[in-house]
């Protein structure tokens, strides 16, 4: 069997992991020294030579799409399909174990998955029936408390009910929302991961199959996993000497929600006999944009100390850009991007990285005015949407009429006119009787208690939804969305609303339907469920990858965090400023300030050959004019390796604001570097650079039409407008 070509491209260090005999290995290396590439082709290894089946292989993955590619490259290595491959992320494989072994772990067979949304508004509910007064109990910082204790192993159950009376509230809390997720039978995503650890961990003949079927485990973005995920790890390679994890201490970027780099540390003990491989050679960047990351990140105490070299050229140095305001920072990099694809890059090479998600809005609509079409991950997801929402809602009723957080959220959507009180009266029936909202309002319906018109109103509903079910019978997935989105008055409901948000909605809502006709799944891996269930499964797990995105070439945009592992040629590290990256919350206390710190280590190390960072003088945020001052990160980075790039503009500051129109009699130039204003030809515009003084005084406006144009003030109609 010819093995060779697993191994042709790969140097010495990054071999031996490949090839290392059956054992636990802990691969310990900085960005782009090619540890997910060592994963990859360390299981196309094993698999050959030592003749195993794709089944008996567990790759944990840190997104979906991340499991898809290495499935694919996998596959391309083997020259065959490794459909049975388990690859996944901690949540999705939880997910299928726990539909696999719903009865044994404790859920019901039609348990539905709810994202953190879904769960904060639950936990408003919750606050709400025990009339708990959300300014003093913040419906987040019950979540936070709830998935904190979760992601640590700990139910309510095994916590004692001692400490103040915030600690008990909080216990209270925990101990009623678990109750009400048990009784609509919802499963939030930490409860996922505790779930499946306890599944395994009581169940020992469930253990011992899973032991035996998955020979070899392996783990990308080690860094990042938190101590449940870990225990779950443990758990499957006890004894067995066989967990591959490949990680960057230096990258470990969701301390925040959880994680533990002392994994890392823990590994080290836990498997005694194991291999410790660090690799040293980045092949992603160039010198200057890895020597810049080099340089920022030794600013960090306490890191397990790597090297990092590369072969390739200096290349170009880095490219700082100061921005005179939020919109010209937009604005210069659309620019760029476009100046890139001029000279023949393609758009999807090129991304956009922020520190919050706030900040895409500014980018997507110059993207859109220039016509070059983007893609944003994260954010406010497709499937996060409200509208989408409501009707996913619905759906989730189809499957499962007891789901009472779906319920709660559409029984007045479209407006059927149920008010508060009726909402309230069903609940307390459903809390009194132990029973659903479902179960509670056909039971309502039949007592005598209630008005004609209530009941009138609740009969609608119910209707709708029986109906629903009823129709659903034998039709396909896309027609079930169909019917959900129609037949419930949904689509009405956003064509009556006005301008172009309603549209937007209807078309979002198509766009649902279109998404359930395209909906692909793997025969294999349906663990006996149906279409339905699995498109709502994958609905609230997917993180944005079924954006209706029409083209393949687009830009990237998305938060720093979420571009961890991936690569792009073209990178624009954005709104890199004090108070917003490092974030506010950051800079008081020395441990976030670290995470944030390796985060910009991350974002660095994302780009091949051309990196900008840009912060804006002034900037917009939050509803707030702010007067940034530039990052710290930025002055950690050696003043050789960056070239800042001014627009040549003679002030930067500025002169006045002008309310109305401008009047060349005026001494001070009236316009403002980044203001709208609109020309008699040439349309609207925004002004990016004033030079001149008096008569010659000239400015530069971007207009959406016909792009720049430098104009004389004094002979140019020129107007501001707000
Ligand atoms: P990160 O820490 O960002 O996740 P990584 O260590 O996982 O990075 P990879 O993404 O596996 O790094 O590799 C980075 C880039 O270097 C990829 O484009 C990969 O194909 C390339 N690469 C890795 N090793 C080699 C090699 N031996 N020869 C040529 N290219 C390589
Ligand atoms: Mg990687």
């Amino acid at each position: 069997m010819d093995v060779t070509h697993i191994i042709e491209s790969l140097n010495d260090a990054q071999r031996q992991a490949v090839t290392a005999p059956s054992q636990s290995i802990l691969v310990l290396a900085g960005a782009g020294s090619g540890k997910t590439r060592v994963l990859v082709h360390r299981i196309a290894w094993i698999i050959k030579t030592q003749d195993l089946s794709s089944q008996s292989i567990l790759a944990v993955t840190f997104t979906n799409k991340a499991a898809t590619e290495m499935r694919g490259r996998i596959e391309k290595l083997l020259d065959y399909s490794a459909q049975a491959m388990w690859v996944g992320t901690f949540h999705g494989l939880a997910h299928r174990l726990l539909r696999r072994h719903a009865h044994e772990a404790g859920l019901p067979e039609a348990f539905q998955v709810i994202d953190s949304d879904d769960q904060l508004r639950m936990i408003k509910r919750l606050l709400k029936a025990l009339a708990l007064d959300e300014a003093r109990w913040p419906p987040r910082q019950v979540q936070g408390y709830i998935n904190g204790h979760k992601e640590e192993g700990r139910r309510a159950r095994h916590m004692p009910e001692t400490g103040d009376l915030y600690q008990r509230q909080m216990l209270t809390l925990y101990r009623e929302y678990e109750q009400t997720c048990m009784r609509s039978g919802l499963v939030d995503f930490a409860e996922l991961l505790l779930r499946v650890h306890e599944l395994l961990r009581d169940n020992e003949k469930l253990l011992q199959f899973y032991k035996q079927r998955f020979l070899h485990v392996h783990v990308d973005e080690f860094q990042d996993t938190n101590t449940i995920q870990y225990a779950w790890l443990r758990l499957l390679t006890e004894g067995k000497n066989n967990l591959f994890v490949v990680g960057d201490d230096d990258q470990s970027i969701y301390g925040w929600r959880g994680a533990k780099i002392e994994n890392i540390y823990s590994f080290q003990s836990d498997y005694p006999n194991h291999l410790v491989v660090r690799l040293e050679q980045n092949y992603r960047s160039t010198a200057n944009i890895l020597n810049a990351a080099n340089a920022l990140i030794v600013n960090n105490q306490g890191r397990m100390g790597k090297e990092l070299w590369t072969e390739d050229g200096d290349g170009e140095p880095i490219s700082l850009y100061a921005a005179f305001n939020e919109q010209d920072e937009a604005y210069f990099v659309v620019e760029r991007i476009k100046k890139w694809v001029e000279l023949g890059g393609l758009r999807s090479e090129a991304a956009i990285l922020y520190r919050s998600n706030v900040q895409s809005r500014l980018f997507e609509e110059r993207l859109m005015s220039g016509g070059i079409p983007y893609r944003v991950y994260g954010g406010l997801r497709f499937f996060e949407r409200a509208e989408i929402k409501n009707a996913l809602a619905y759906l989730h009723l189809i499957a499962h009429a007891n789901n009472d957080s779906a319920f709660e959220r559409v029984i007045n959507i479209p407006n059927r006119g149920i008010g508060p009180k009726t909402i309230e009266d069903l609940r307390s029936v459903a809390r009194d009787e132990r029973i659903s909202l479902w179960q509670a309002v056909n039971k309502l319906v039949l007592s005598g208690v209630i008005t004609a018109r209530t009941k009138r109103v609740l009969n609608s509903f119910i209707d709708v939804i029986n109906n629903l079910i009823e129709q659903a019978e034998g039709l396909a997935l896309h027609e079930k969305v169909q019917r959900a989105v129609e037949h419930t008055g949904l689509i009405d409901f956003h064509k009556k609303e006005k301008g172009e948000k309603g549209e937007a909605r209807v078309e979002n809502l198509q766009e649902l339907v279109n998404a359930a006709r395209q909906f692909d799944y793997e025969e294999d891996n349906t663990e006996g469920l149906n279409e339905l269930d699995l498109f709502l499964a994958h609905a609230a797990l997917e993180s944005g990858e079924m954006q209706g995105d029409q083209y393949d070439d687009c830009v990237q945009l998305m938060t720093l965090h979420s571009a961890k592992g991936l690569e792009f040629k073209l990178v624009f590290i954005v709104g890199v400023e004090e108070g917003l990256f490092p974030s506010p919350r950051s800079i008081e206390d020395p441990s976030r300030l670290e995470e944030e710190r390796r985060l910009c280590y991350v974002g660095i190390t994302r780009a091949m050959q051309i990196l900008y960072l840009s912060y804006a003088e002034s900037r917009r945020i939050y509803g707030r004019d702010t007067y940034p001052k530039c990052s710290r990160f930025i002055k950690e980075i050696p003043s050789d390796k960056i070239q800042e790039i001014r627009m040549g503009a003679t002030i930067s500051r500025p002169v006045s604001m002008a309310k109305s129109g401008f009047s060349p009699r005026q001494q001070k130039t009236a316009f403002q570097l980044g203001q709208r204003v609109s020309h008699v030809k040439f349309g609207e515009g925004v002004v990016l650079q004033v030079e001149g003084e008096g008569a010659q005084e000239r400015v530069q406006v971007n207009f959406t039409a016909v792009g720049m144009k430098w104009l004389m003030l004094a002979y140019a109609k020129l107007e501001a407008i707000a």
